[in-house]
């Protein structure tokens, strides 16, 4: 039986940024690019950069923030109330 994901999913707009990356920091390794399942995250001449619309595709996950080892990128949830919420059914 195929799971229709989207049907499990509510986004709720206005998070503000909730992640972003130190560009200092960056090593350009790769790893956040690799990791996203949503494929949010570009290298632009060796600095991870994310796609303008990552509030509304972002899944929450943290993958990103858990991989990269020199700790350039931060994460924090979206303010109460935003974001991405699964339900179940
Ligand atoms: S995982 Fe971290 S260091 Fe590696 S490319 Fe992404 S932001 Fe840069
Ligand atoms: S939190 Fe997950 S879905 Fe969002 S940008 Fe990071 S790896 Fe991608």
């Amino acid at each position: 039986m195929k799971i229709d994901v989207k049907n499990l999913m509510k986004r709720i707009p206005g998070t503000g940024d909730f992640i972003s990356v130190d560009p200092e920091k960056c090593i350009g390794c790769g790893r956040c690019t690799v990791v996203c399942v949503m494929n949010l995250w570009l290298l632009r001449e060796g600095v991870a950069q994310l796609v303008e619309d990552y509030q509304e595709k972002c899944l929450e996950c943290a993958a990103c923030y858990s991989v990269c080892e020199p700790d350039a990128i931060q994460f924090r949830y979206p303010k109460g109330g935003t974001g991405i919420i699964y339900e179940q059914g």
